[in-house]
């Protein structure tokens, strides 16, 4: 370890921000005895978190995967149908498509945005494309209007993946709200958390109440343990539901920090390395700071030598394409049947430090990137 090191703690990529709000709405919860998915803070986080997305209906549950499940399953979607998703995601955004026995049809993403190109989407609708899901990656809102305007033109619905996205803005608007239904994450490193939980919002009655309905088991409203068709438990508990009420008291400073880490690796990074899209008509939740580097073997082995210099970094996802699932899912570019950018920009891009850092933390791990990256670079050359 060099001298400048010395005194610097280990930096991970995400980690939740746990105050005494929490703590006391948690313990509340715990003491009412009201410790699984019947109790008063579900209703009111459901509430407050989709009036906060300018959606009318929320519906919490066990965790994001089952909030994509749920908007799937609500809107029909079954085998034979397909639904157009972006290559590079989480995986979670095509298993869902894959729950409901349909088929993903991936497309590649714009650069400028690193979210789904809709002339690739304008390209991919078939016969049988049945929805669109958006994903508005590491926080970035997609560019929407096109993105619509295709839908509408299809009479396809929309589903937003906003798991990454809590908070952000397409044109003063905040994601999840603006198609037919949005999703949401509030897993431990996500922006704001329930441990493990998710969200689905929409402003169609019909869609919220089928979310409930299959939420639990498909019971019938007026006749107990009776279940016309197969449902599910992806309930979300009422400790849960405390600790996220919390939590989304306290978005506006999680949001405020995140914009300010990464306008501080701006500031240090900006004139060297590519950084998150930056586009006048979005307000990214900056959830993760990343960062493109030149090539996949430089990112490979500046990951290895950020770690061990104390700095963790993430890869970016593997355009799905790639992963042996869904090799041979069919797939569109905006000119042709390849999914180049997913590919380059996975490829070369990682997640940076992104939370709890204060201006001396990002510039010894700017400073710490900058370096490790000269070296690697000039190997390379060498
Ligand atoms: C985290 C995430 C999910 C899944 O959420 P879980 O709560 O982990 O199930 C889905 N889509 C995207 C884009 C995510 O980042």
């Amino acid at each position: 370890m060099s001298k400048t090191e010395i005194g610097h703690r280990f930096y991970p990529v995400a980690e939740p921000d746990i105050g005494p709000t929490e703590e006391a709405y948690v313990l509340d919860a715990v003491r009412s005895g009201w410790v699984s998915s019947l109790g008063p803070y579900i209703g009111t986080f459901e509430d407050a978190f989709a009036s906060y997305c300018g959606s009318e209906h929320g519906v919490a549950t066990s965790n994001g995967t089952a909030a994509l499940h749920l908007a799937l399953a609500v809107l029909g979607i079954g085998p034979g149908d397909e639904v157009i998703v972006p290559s590079l995601t989480f995986v979670a955004t095509a298993n869902a498509v894959r729950y409901v026995g349909a088929l993903p049809v991936f497309v590649d993403i714009e650069e400028e945005t690193w979210c789904m190109d809709p002339r690739a989407v304008a390209r991919a609708v078939s016969p049988r494309t049945r929805a669109i899901v958006v994903v508005h990656l590491y926080g970035q809102p997609a560019d929407m209007e096109p993105l619509l305007t295709v839908a509408r033109d299809h009479n396809i619905p929309v589903i937003e993946d906003a798991a990454e996205a809590h908070g952000a803005e397409y044109r003063g608007q905040r994601v999840g709200g603006l198609g037919t239904l949005g999703v949401f994450s509030f897993y431990g490193n996500k922006l704001i958390t329930t441990g493990e939980g998710g969200m689905l919002v929409t402003s169609d009655r019909g869609l919220a109440e089928r979310a409930r309905y299959l939420r639990d088991h498909a019971m019938s409203k007026d006749r107990r343990y009776w279940h016309s068709e197969v449902g599910y438990n992806y309930r979300m508990t009422n400790v849960q539901a405390a600790m996220g009420l919390a939590q989304l008291e306290r978005i506006d400073s999680f949001l405020g920090h995140k914009r300010e880490i990464l306008n501080w690796y701006r500031a240090d990074l900006g004139g060297a390395i590519t950084l998150n899209p930056g586009l006048p008509w979005a307000r990214s939740s900056y959830w993760l700071s990343c960062a493109l580097l030149p090539d996949a073997a430089i990112r490979d082995a500046v990951m290895i030598a950020l770690r061990e210099r104390g700095v963790d970094t993430r890869p970016f996802f593997f355009p799905l394409h790639a992963l042996p699932p869904y090799v041979d899912a069919p797939r569109y570019g905006a000119a042709s049947t390849a999914c180049l950018v997913a590919e380059d920009i996975g490829a070369r891009g990682i997640n940076l430090p992104s939370s709890k850092l204060s201006r001396d933390d990002v510039s010894h791990i700017s400073a710490t990137l900058l370096d490790v990256l000269a070296r690697i670079v000039a190997d390379a050359r060498a």
